[in-house]
């Protein structure tokens, strides 16, 4: 069965709904929340995915954050304040609220990601945005911001969730679009390898057009970025467009159910391998480097709740929910 037989099991096109089971019960495995970070972190490392599922955010804080996380909510968090306010002040603040103290913390002070740069950044960001031909989209008189979606993707539950960060209207084309707001230090000044084939944007602008059911044969994936460069305190702002087709979308949603089936796997076989070139990714060791190998984490597999996923317990506030099968029909 190939995996796109896989959509339709327990799906019925009368009612656009599907027969979901009943929560997993004992003995059964728990239902997988994907997202595009966790299967981002599943695919680099399936023992590290495993370890951030088993692990409560609140501990996870802890162990695992440095100071991009907290610039990069910062910085986002105030751009979209931005678009939704278009008052720089307000933003700003914004800014302030969302930065945390820990980016001040001694040991990350060699960063370049400290707050009065998180302010020029929104800054920079906020002068970018007014040159172009995008507006905030409105959804049942909701602006655009954070809207979390959820696609049941079978008949056991399994889902995958993610909240958009900004959906737009471009008036020069006509066309609705989905902004992915990005911070990076990357040392060189061609940013396309980082973001032209990455399937966030690509599958949260699917999300966008499912909801509002258009009929879209060619779109744009769209990153608004502050480009941090070494020796310049002034950080860059980059807005990078790349186009896709129906091919690109259909693409996405076959990488969906593998990644779904190669963590089945390994929670089936109880076996999540070790990789070992994510062990000092971007120059950082692993903040399980010296756990990893126990096996003692293992038995936290069979104490889970019905659901498995990351971060640990996470929340369910989604505005939108549909079936992969209704997506599925909106983008092929
Ligand atoms: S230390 Fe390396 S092998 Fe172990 S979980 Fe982290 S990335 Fe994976």
């Amino acid at each position: 069965m190939s995996l796109l037989d896989k959509i339709k099991p327990g799906y019925d096109p009368a009612t656009a709904s599907y027969t979901v089971k009943e929560e997993p019960g004992p003995g059964e495995r728990p239902r997988f929340r994907m997202s595009h970070s966790s299967n981002d972190l599943l695919k680099r490392c399936e023992r590290k995915y495993q370890l951030s599922c088993c692990m409560p955010e609140s501990d996870m804080d802890k162990v695992g954050m440095y100071a991009d996380l907290p610039f990069g909510r910062a910085v986002g968090a105030g751009f979209q304040d931005y678009i939704k306010t278009g008052d720089l002040d307000h933003a700003l603040f914004i800014t302030l609220l969302e930065y945390t103290p820990l980016v001040e913390d001694p040991d990350t002070k060699q960063n370049r990601k400290f707050l009065e740069r998180a302010f020029m950044a929104v800054e920079s960001l906020a002068a970018k945005w007014d040159t172009l031909p995008y507006e905030l989209l409105y959804i049942k008189g909701r602006p655009a911001i954070e809207l979390g979606f959820k696609i049941i993707l079978n008949d056991y539950g399994d889902y995958f969730c993610g909240f958009m960060d900004v959906g737009i209207w471009n008036r020069s084309k006509e066309q609705a679009g989905v902004v992915e707001v990005k911070t990076t230090g990357m040392n060189r000044d061609e940013l396309d390898p980082l973001y032209k084939y990455s399937p966030q944007a690509l599958g949260y602008s699917i999300m966008l057009d499912t909801v509002l059911a258009a009929d879209v044969n060619n779109f744009e994936t769209i990153y608004c970025i502050s480009h941090l460069h070494r020796g310049e305190i002034w950080p860059e702002s980059k807005v990078l467009t790349y186009q896709k087709t129906r091919l690109d979308r259909l693409n996405w949603i076959m990488m969906l159910m593998m990644d779904l089936e190669r963590a089945i796997s390994c929670y089936e076989n109880n076996f999540w391998p070790q990789r070992w070139q994510e062990c000092l990714a971007y120059n950082r060791k692993c903040q399980y480097f010296e756990t990893c190998n126990m096996a003692s984490w293992n038995e936290e597999q069979t104490t889970l709740d019905q659901e498995f996923g990351m971060p640990y317990n996470a929340g369910t506030d989604w505005e939108f929910e549909f079936t992969l099968a209704d997506v599925f029909e909106a983008a092929t």
